[in-house]
């Protein structure tokens, strides 16, 4: 299997080449030639098997240069109930990703039992091991670096910790997360991690973390790298889970099935899409936003028009507070057929700030045979959500995840099972729960006194040179 990139400039690569960078060298994006096929006949085959076995038939089909012992053996070790298993008390984490039934045909698909209680611990705990592993057999070592609100850090802090031959050092602002946010990545004492809290908001943080890596001769010699959504090795890693999903939920692989996707960079809802690419019958994937509706205005409309920055709206679903989805781009690919000069022209219209218009040359038809619908949500949306799920239920959602669900149940079909993805678990934010239900969410007991730990961080003024000099003083520790 070989990768391309979304603007066709860059020479085809493979899974271990493309895994420890970022952008394609064009600036595109990394895409597999073509996406493996699964018949019916493969379906069948796959409908019993655990977690790992399936992670094992996708991986292996995309990361066909690690031998298949190797790649296992990572496997096996990363998806385990001890790794994924911080969720509700009454879940059953054998399953890793346990789809939970909430009447006929509404499932909630459960994400967020991993170390930080978000999805992303998904992908990001396999990308550790696989960094280990190809690092190693480099000889090579790797600073990444990287800037978080919230869920990304602390997922890449999670993964990487104690690993050999990886630094992390991420930046996070001084406010903007919540004390469970904090507590849970400050509190980490591993060796190889380097919390970097800065005197300013996450755009701050944001904005140096590019001006290191503009400094490309820095970058060169202190071995830089990124863990950021557009990196292949996540979005492959969350292909399995819709799989796995569509097993539970269903008799048959005759059925088709919908999914709603609490949505930011697009990362999760690509794979949904991948996923359908390669053969799940998957009816619909319902994109869902909150009042950040970049995504959703392009599917309702065909205008993708990314915000500025002073357009982004502070929201009580954080970690969907963007202002352009970077994983789109490779849907585009998609739809266009390949066009990667149809590509690198729209892109270059984005990057410098622009909009494009899919209607008039009649490529946003076409979106509807990719199953892609969307919607949006609202404060009171979310607030309203997790108390009808609680009042129904007895189910208790977090604010993501309440997004997912209000618009996948305004667009799901009739008769068509509805998966909704589980993105958080609501213990990472129990001021909204609060508010919503005037109740505590509850909370893993291995973490009951998170916010009572050590906690080791240091402060840096909204400083190039002051990061840059903290990571030179650590980056061959
Ligand atoms: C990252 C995140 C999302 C958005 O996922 P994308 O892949 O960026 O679309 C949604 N919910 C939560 C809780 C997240 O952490």
């Amino acid at each position: 299997m070989k990768y391309v990139s979304t603007r066709g400039q860059s020479p085809a690569q493979t899974f271990s080449e493309i895994l420890l960078g970022g952008l394609a060298p064009d600036g595109g994006l990394y895409l597999p030639e073509r996406y493996p096929q699964f018949t019916k006949a493969d379906l069948q085959r796959m409908r019993g098997m655990n977690y790992r076995e399936l992670a094992f038939e996708v991986l292996s089909r995309f990361a066909d240069d690690i031998p298949a012992a190797d790649l296992k053996a990572i496997i096996d070790k990363t998806y385990t109930a001890e790794v994924y298993g911080f969720g509700r008390s009454d879940s059953d984490f054998s399953q890793i990703t346990p789809v939970r039934k909430l009447e006929d045909g509404l499932y909630i698909l459960e994400l967020s039992n991993g170390p930080t209680l978000a999805f992303k611990d998904m992908a990001m705990q396999l990308l550790g091991n696989l960094f280990e592993y190809a690092l190693a057999r480099a000889g090579q070592d790797i600073n990444i670096l990287g800037a978080t609100s919230g869920d990304t850090g602390s997922a890449a802090e999670y993964a990487m910790r104690g690993k050999k031959n990886v630094r992390v050092f991420m930046l996070s602002p001084l406010e903007g997360m919540t004390r469970f946010q904090q507590a849970q990545m400050y509190s980490l004492q591993d060796a190889n991690i380097h919390n970097i809290v800065v005197r300013g908001v996450f755009d701050d943080c944001q904005d140096i973390v590019k001006a290191v890596s503009n400094d490309l001769e820095f970058k060169a010699r202190y071995r830089i790298g990124a863990v950021n959504s557009i990196n292949w090795g996540r979005v492959s890693a969350q292909v399995v889970y819709y799989f796995k999903a569509y097993f539970a939920a269903t008799k048959s692989n005759d059925e088709e099935v919908a999914f709603s996707v609490p949505s930011g960079n697009f990362g999760n809802a690509c794979a949904g899409h991948v996923a359908r690419m390669m053969g799940l019958p998957i009816r619909q994937i319902i994109v869902a936003t909150n009042e950040n509706d970049v995504l959703d205005e392009f599917f309702q409309t065909g205008v993708y028009r990314p915000r500025t920055s002073g357009e982004t709206q502070h929201t009580s679903s954080p970690s969907m507070d963007i202002s352009k989805a970077s994983n789109f781009e490779r849907f585009i690919a998609d739809l266009t057929g390949r066009d990667y000069a149809k590509v690198t022209e729209l892109w270059q219209a984005v990057d410098r700030g622009a909009s494009f218009d899919l209607k008039p040359a009649g490529l946003f038809d076409k979106v509807k045979g990719y199953g892609l619908v969307s919607g949006h949500s609202s404060h009171a949306d979310r607030m309203a959500t997790i108390r009808q799920v609680w009042d129904k239920y007895g189910v208790m959602i977090d604010t993501h995840t309440a997004d997912g669900l209000k618009v996948g149940l305004e667009r799901r079909e009739a008769g068509v099972k509805l998966i909704c993805l589980e993105t958080a678990l609501p213990a990472k934010f129990e001021d909204a729960i609060r508010e919503a239900l005037g109740r505590e969410p509850e909370r893993p007991q291995s973490l009951a006194n998170l916010e009572a730990l050590p906690q080791r961080y240091e402060v840096l003024d909204a400083d190039t040179e002051a990061v840059k000099n903290l990571i030179a003083a650590h980056a061959n520790d």
